[in-house]
């Protein structure tokens, strides 16, 4: 049986996460993602956790090589047919080259959204430290910074102010746009309106989904 590879491709706020998650639980897909994947290497004590400890602490850009590494432990630990969705990886044109080394990858979704949107989405975001999520824009407290269900005070992460979110967001349009050439150039590319609900966007990978599967 052929296993299939997706790549889930969009900026802050695309809501790609929630859709990988979907569909590793709906489809029994594994989810690979960088941030997890460094993470689970740095709690290890081994000389490449020293590495990737060093990197996280500088807040420095993950070198090429050191990701795929990871990526190439990762797909050791499962099994060869396991269908596998990688979310938010490749970043660079040289990781989705050295992605083509490890693994056949099926299909990449990009999750297209427009800029206002994500800086609404990522922006407007406040957050109760017992978990109950609001946005400014889209879902407002009824009292202003204030949670509804245990009236604790909502926290707004400082890194994202409409500013810092559209300067991230360049930066991610910058190396995205080969990354998408590159796969649109293999004929794997598929772009999705990512400005609807959860439920809609599911629902459009899911139809190319079932094509593969
Ligand atoms: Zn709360």
């Amino acid at each position: 049986m052929q296993r299939t590879v997706l790549v889930f491709i969009g900026p802050q706020g695309s809501g790609k996460g929630t859709q990988a998650k979907i569909l590793a639980d709906r489809e029994g897909f594994h989810v690979i993602e960088m941030g997890g994947l460094l993470r689970a290497e740095a709690a290890k004590n081994t000389p490449m956790s020293e590495q990737v400890r060093a990197i996280l602490a500088k807040g420095d850009l993950v070198p090429a090589r050191l990701t795929i590494e990871l990526i190439r432990k990762k797909l050791a630990t499962l099994p060869t047919d396991a269908n596998i969705v990688f979310d938010g990886f490749p970043r660079s044109l040289e990781q989705a080259q050295e992605l083509d080394t490890l693994v056949r990858i099926t299909r990449v979704v990009h999750i297209d959204v427009p800029p206002d949107v994500s800086v609404k989405r990522i922006s407007g975001r406040l957050m109760c430290p017992a978990g109950h999520n609001y946005n400014t824009y889209y879902v407002p407290p009824e009292k202003e910074g204030i949670c509804n269900v245990d009236k604790l005070p909502l926290v707004h992460r400082e890194d994202d102010t409409p500013t810092a979110v559209r300067h991230r967001l360049e930066l991610y349009n910058e190396v995205t746009t080969k990354v998408l050439e590159y796969y649109r150039g293999q004929g794997k590319l598929l772009t999705v309106n990512g400005d609807a609900s959860v439920f809609a966007v599911s629902q459009q990978i899911n139809q190319e989904v079932q094509v593969l599967v």
